[in-house]
């Protein structure tokens, strides 16, 4: 995989830099903020230091995020659940908290590739056909006023784009596989954030509360205390029609 690590202290990056190829990884790696987003090359995958010399790496991954959806993992010596629920906010994909060690680390970015190649519940057309149909005309699953393309990974409201973080978007699909079921904490952290996620789910409630938020009255996300949460529609037209 082609991999941007952006680290300023060459004692973390060296090492990190030769175990990432020792696994087959092609490793570029800038120092600063700045020749991050200056970065021509198109990586796979984004190895983001929160602490930089020139800016902070949260800006770094916003910015980032603003043009590009790679694979991005935030790499911290700050552990505290606030900068995790913002960096995961912003729209890293997976947040990891040094000391860690180059397996650990290998694991995580596997278990994030997955999930972005997790295949679709319909299959996927070839690339050339999807950029060749207007968007309009690509079926999209509905929930009432909800409407979820799948393919492009956009969500509309009374046919207007809701703009979702990456993480809000697979919380929904997940919650609107499973329309009127109530879904697990566990099995929702496991599904949509890393199946070795340990400790609290604190950044769950913030993406449902992200969600009420975005879609309003259209859905109905239900908390049951202790258990998880329940999404059901609420307009007449509730039935879900796939996309055919
Ligand atoms: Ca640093």
């Amino acid at each position: 995989m082609h991999v941007l690590l952006v680290e300023d202290d060459p004692e973390i990056a060296g090492p990190l830099a030769r175990g990432l190829a020792r696994y087959g990884h092609d490793v570029r790696w800038v120092s600063t903020g700045q020749d991050a987003l200056l970065a021509e090359d198109d990586p796979e995958m984004v190895l983001l230091d929160l602490g930089l010399p020139d800016m902070d790496g949260l800006d770094v991954c916003r910015r980032l995020r603003e043009r590009s959806e790679v694979s991005l993992i935030m790499i911290s010596a700050r552990g505290s659940e606030t900068d995790k629920v913002v960096g995961l906010e912003l729209g890293a994909d997976d947040y990891i908290v040094k000391p860690f060690t180059v397996r650990e680390l290998i694991a995580r970015m596997r278990a994030v590739q997955r999930r972005r190649l997790a295949p679709p519940p319909a299959p996927a057309p070839l690339p050339g056909v999807v950029i060749g149909l207007p968007r309009a005309s690509r079926g999209r699953d509905r929930y009432g006023r909800l409407s979820v393309d799948r393919l492009a990974h956009r969500t509309y409201l009374d046919e207007t784009e809701v703009p979702l973080s990456p993480k809000e978007y697979a919380l929904l699909v997940y919650l609107t596989d499973r329309l009127d079921t109530l879904a697990t904490r566990e099995d929702i952290m496991e599904a949509v954030w890393d199946s070795n996620w340990f400790g609290p789910t604190k950044t769950l409630d913030t993406h449902v509360y992200g969600l009420r938020h975005k879609l309003g009255d259209a859905v109905c996300i239900e908390a049951v205390r202790g258990v998880g949460f329940r999404l059901s529609v609420k307009s007449p037209a509730a039935t879900r029609q796939p996309a055919s």
